[in-house]
């Protein structure tokens, strides 16, 4: 059986690896050149999803490039605690969450995935699709046309491959807040106190922004913005240099408790003006050998931390269905009926804890009520403690 997967994104060669682990042959297609390393925005990789990598085999390449990350420690306008977000019991072998370069991680799996033979088709985007009998024709844009058994897409939460399956399908939802972020190299040395801490991410709900900052073992400061405001339009975005964008977060977060300014001021822009998107229920994920997986078919906001993560456990749960089940039809439908209610949930979550963001001192008291009583570790297992078994045998509709 071939697949054709598309987008090499984190769920591509996730996904690709997976395929291969389960006896299927995959090509990626990626519309852009191979993942370029030093750009982009850096994020968290849960437990959960860290336990799909270990499926595949790239635990270790994950562990090489995360730092320890135990909790996200919240913080108030004023500098009072409102609490901490425990990120999940670690791993077995004692790995806790871990926050790394999102390009990084995508070079070394695609560096991994063509190590184990699977070929990458660059520059050649997805434009269409269709099936024919038991096989799936995909045009591309390089002019060439690929056929395969089956088509997976991993493009992303603006999915073409999505709209191929249902034209009717729901589009992603700008959910109120544009993302920023960047590096302080050797940042570490100009804080102290409660701002120096390692292996946690700080947050600080502004007063106009929301802020966090993650203390790299190598001395390295890690930090984001998130701004409540409509979204940016590419006119603005090409048009504003980053001194501008600069000098707009340090406006932004003056007069706020917390080392953001001197931060930002200090630091290397990697992410300006960013638009924060979410995708709930997407009704059809499947039809005619064609599926969506990862962000193309459930997009929980940023502030969730569980967007890749989903996208790992996705891409080894359709493996083990497509290994176990007798043809593709019932590989989906078993895929869709054990993933459905996890990512959706997560996604609610997440839409949640995006709406807090936007400052408010009734909040504050609300969110300090729920730190402490709501989201505890016990509260959270479901979603963290989750973990696959790459040998167990999937069956029809298994949930
Ligand atoms: C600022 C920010 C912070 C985040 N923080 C976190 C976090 O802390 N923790 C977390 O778990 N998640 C986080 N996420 C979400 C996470 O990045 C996504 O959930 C994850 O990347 C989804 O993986 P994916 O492979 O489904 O999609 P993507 O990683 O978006 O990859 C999609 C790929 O498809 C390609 N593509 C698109 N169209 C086509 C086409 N027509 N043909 C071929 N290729 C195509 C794209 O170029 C891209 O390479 C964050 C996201 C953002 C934006």
């Amino acid at each position: 059986m071939k697949a054709i997967v598309v987008g090499a994104g984190v769920a591509g060669p996730l996904t690709a690896m997976a395929l291969q682990r389960a006896g299927i042959e995959a090509v990626v297609v990626e519309r852009h050149g191979p993942p370029d390393p030093r750009s982009g925005s850096w994020f968290s990789f849960s437990p959960n999803g860290l336990d799909a990598m270990d499926a595949v085999g790239v635990l270790d390449l994950a562990k090489g490039l995360g730092s320890p990350t135990l909790r996200n420690v919240l913080v108030g306008a004023t500098g009072r605690e409102l609490g901490a977000l425990p990120l999940g019991a670690p791993l077995a072998d004692g790995t806790p969450a871990l926050t790394m370069k999102r390009s990084e991680l995508t070079a070394a799996l695609v560096h991994e995935a063509v190590r184990r033979g699977i070929t990458f088709r660059w520059n050649a985007g997805l434009i269409d699709a269709r099936r024919d009998g038991d096989e799936v024709h995909a045009t591309l844009a390089d002019g060439t046309t690929l056929t395969g058994d089956l088509l997976i897409g991993t493009d992303g939460v603006h999915s073409p491959t999505r709209c191929l399956i249902d034209p009717a399908a729901p589009a992603a939802r700008y959910v109120g807040l544009t993302n920023f972020g960047g590096v302080m190299p050797g940042g570490a040395a100009v804080l102290d106190g409660v701002d120096a801490v390692t292996e946690q991410w700080r947050m600080v709900f502004g007063k106009r922004a929301f802020f966090g900052h993650h203390v790299h073992p190598n001395g390295d400061v890690v930090w984001f913005v998130n701004v409540p405001e409509p979204a940016i339009s590419p006119e603005e975005r090409a048009r504003t240099t980053d001194d501008q964008w600069r000098q707009k977060l340090i406006t932004l977060m003056d007069g706020d408790t917390g080392p953001a300014t001197r931060i930002i001021e200090g630091g290397v822009l990697e992410l300006t003006g960013d638009n924060t998107h979410d995708l709930g229920h997407v009704p059809t994920w499947h039809r005619d050998r064609m599926i969506v997986i990862g962000d193309a078919a459930h997009a929980p906001a940023p502030s969730s931390g569980q967007g890749a993560s989903m996208a790992a456990e996705d891409a080894v749960v359709l493996a083990q269905c497509l290994r176990d089940l007798p043809d593709v039809d019932s590989a989906f439908a078993a895929y869709e009926s054990r993933r459905r209610a996890r990512v959706e949930k997560i996604v609610k979550t997440g839409a949640r804890s995006s709406s807090t963001k936007s400052p408010g001192a009734f909040q504050q008291v609300m969110l300090r009520a729920i730190f402490k009583y709501a989201v505890t570790p016990k509260n959270t297992a479901w979603m963290y403690d989750h973990r696959l078994h790459w040998e167990e045998r999937q069956a029809t509709n298994s949930a």
